[in-house]
């Protein structure tokens, strides 16, 4: 309880803030004109920005001069769309010094604000384009912590997209797959056609790093209508760029090129220079790849990408370029040059060790074409030595323990597929009825769009009551899953992480369980998602209460937890297990239809784990164990 001296001063301070707000809004009446025209501007900027980027550009940079006379919140707002339209211009490096900018303004806010999450995402998104991924994700999760604190739906999804995305680039496809279905569940629950749009998007690309090209089509087609619904034309051609990837990578070429040619047809001359890159770059590669080659064709084609590939400061695509490029001269039988285009690619790939996966893959393409290549020429003793190399690369390539994970994760997909088949159809189910009651909504829109602007200012004033409020309880909020109100992934992770070291450096044991409900999916497909989120807060509830104060029990993902028990042997370990296992298969259900539910559970105490992941994925092992003996088991 708050005593009543400090009630007053906390009053005090929220009329001291409205005033301090408030006062130069009355205080200049000609800036008062400025600030309602800049409104209107970034409005249109912001229509504008989806199929123009020039002129958005030109219209927003009118406001240049007169930054100093327009608010905090305006200098931001002024300063995340000169970020967006940098990135939709590839201008990478711009972006990221206009994000920092706008981020060093915001130190200047009264109470926290939603845009700060957004500029540090667009910050991130330069640095993940220009190569600095590590840097990237920090102000991606930076971004992610500060949208969690303001309960915003939009941005949170958007961070999880940014991390899944970081995640497979990175190879980690397991916790892509886990973020970017949660955001796409989050982007699902909004109206924001773009975040749907995007979600879509980074699933197609997972999907097809995993080769479930039927899959990822269909994220794919679906991101190109939500991109298509919000008017956004250039995002809507990077979608058919995707597709036209996937009809290569399925063989159908001529599919390829016939979408290629639409996205060309559509283009002008401000569509940026990365996107024609990309589409030129395809269109070589499908007229490579087809039954009756045409190397001549895909030269032609490479020869319109290389316009574009010296305004780019994506370091990949100049390897992608010459990587193409030697290939197409390969097969003109134009070796010396292809040679030539070899050693420029070969230098693009800086430090082959740290690469991830599919980029260790394509310089083994690249090194065995050196090798063909100097076959040709009859360069043989050279050609041979390569060979040798292609194949001790290869064999490292293979036996390297992510390729082991990729398989495990295709497998885990199969069984989910499914399921997820099922959203897809009724996402476009819904979306088929959104189109058709398209001009309904328009006026329904308008409506709520005054509605909403008369709720904003008494909205406004209630937000910074409340922030002040509640500070403790948004702290507590985002280290909580929502649906199971046991720790989230993120809290899980770092009370875990603290534990293990602690435990490594005392030499005290340190025991984790993994727990996966069997057979969830059917309790999904039989009764409804309703009774599968039930089933889950219940077997969490029940597996909570059992643990100790010191021990962390949480949500790792979908449906497993994972429990961190510190000062705890195997065989305690185990014991628990099974009391949480036999206590949720003697549990009598009240809800309809369901009889029973039951866990696997895999058991590991720490020993000469070098981190807390090998710890983990020792325990996800066992618990594989448990489930191919039969579940409803404790495996250690
Ligand atoms: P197994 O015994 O091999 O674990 O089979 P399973 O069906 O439990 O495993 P699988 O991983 O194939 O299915 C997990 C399902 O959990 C798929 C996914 O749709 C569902 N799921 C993930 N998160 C949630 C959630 O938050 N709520 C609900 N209702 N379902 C979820
Ligand atoms: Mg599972
Ligand atoms: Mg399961």
């Amino acid at each position: 309880m708050l005593s009543f001296a400090k009630k007053i001063s906390l009053a005090i301070q929220i009329i001291i803030s409205i005033t301090c707000l408030l006062l130069p809004i009355l205080s200049v009446a000609q800036v008062q004109v400025n600030l309602k025209q800049f409104n209107q501007v970034t409005a249109q900027v912001k229509e504008l920005k989806k199929t123009d980027l020039v002129l958005s550009l030109k219209k927003l940079l009118s406001y240049k001069d007169l930054l100093g006379s327009l608010t905090v919140e305006q200098n931001l707002v002024y300063f995340k769309l000169l970020a967006e339209i940098q990135l939709e211009q590839n201008r990478y490096g711009a972006a990221k010094s206009t994000a920092n900018k706008g981020l060093s303004i915001a130190k200047r806010l009264a109470s926290p604000s939603i845009l700060i999450s957004e500029l540090l995402y667009l910050k991130g998104f330069a640095l993940e384009s220009l190569g600095h991924i590590g840097q990237a994700t920090k102000e991606y999760k930076k971004g992610l912590e500060v949208a969690e604190s303001l309960h915003n739906k939009v941005q949170i999804a958007a961070g999880l997209i940014n991390l899944g995305a970081i995640a497979y680039l990175t190879d980690d496809y397991k916790r892509s797959l886990v973020l970017l279905n949660d955001a796409y569940d989050i982007a699902r629950q909004t109206d924001d056609e773009e975040l749907k749009g995007t979600a879509n998007t980074e699933l197609g690309i997972i999907y097809s790093y995993l080769l479930q090209d039927k899959q990822s089509m269909a994220y794919y087609k679906q991101s190109y209508f939500h991109f298509k619904n919000a008017g956004m034309l250039l995002a809507a051609h990077n979608s058919l760029n995707n597709i036209a990837i996937n009809h290569i990578y399925n063989k159908d070429y001529q599919q390829a090129i016939d979408v290629l040619n639409t996205v060309i047809t559509e283009s002008n001359k401000d569509t940026p220079s990365d996107s024609m890159f990309s589409v030129y770059s395809n269109m070589a590669w499908a007229h490579l790849s087809k039954e009756d080659t045409n190397a001549e064709a895909a030269y032609q084609y490479l020869l319109m990408a290389k316009q574009y590939l010296q305004l780019t400061e994506k370091n990949d695509f100049k390897l992608q370029f010459y990587y193409n490029e030697a290939n197409v001269l390969y097969e003109l039988e134009r070796f010396d040059e292809a040679l030539i285009s070899i050693t420029s690619a070969e230098k693009s790939f800086t430090n082959h060790e740290e690469m991830p996966q599919l980029k260790k893959q394509s310089y083994v393409n690249l090194i065995n074409l050196k090798a063909a290549t100097l076959h040709k020429k009859k360069l043989f003793e050279q050609a041979y030595n390569l060979k040798s190399m292609v194949i001790s690369l290869t064999d490292k390539l293979y036996e390297n323990e992510d390729n082991r994970s990729i398989t495990q994760v295709r497998l885990r997909l199969e069984a989910a597929q499914a399921d997820k088949q099922n959203k897809v159809l009724d996402n476009q189910r819904i979306l088929y009825e959104a189109n058709l009651n398209e001009a309904k909504l328009e006026n329904e829109a308008q409506r709520v769009y005054l509605l909403i602007s008369a709720l904003v200012a008494l909205a406004f004033a209630w937000v910074l009551v409340k922030l002040i409020q509640s500070q403790h309880k948004l702290k507590v909020a985002s280290r909580i899953d929502t649906l199971t109100g046991t720790a989230n992934r993120r809290c899980l992770m770092s009370k875990s992480q603290k534990a293990f070291k602690l435990a490594t450096t005392t030499k005290i044991d340190l025991s984790i369980l993994m727990i996966d409900v069997d057979h969830f999916k059917g309790i999904n497909d039989r009764l409804g998602h309703s009774v599968g989120d039930q089933v889950l807060a219940q077997v969490a509830t029940l597996g909570a209460n059992m643990m100790r104060k010191s021990d962390t029990f949480g949500r790792f993902g979908g449906e497993e937890f994972l429990v961190c028990l510190p000062k705890t042997s195997l065989k305690s370990a185990l014991e628990i297990a099974e009391r949480m296992r036999s206590s949720i298969d003697g549990y009598s259900w009240p809800l309809n239809n369901l009889e029973k539910v039951t866990i696997s559970v895999g058991v590991v105490t720490l020993a000469d784990d070098s981190d807390l992941i090998q710890l983990i994925k020792r325990a996800d092992e066992q618990l594989y164990q448990a489930k191919v003996s039969g579940r409803n088991k404790v495996c250690g």
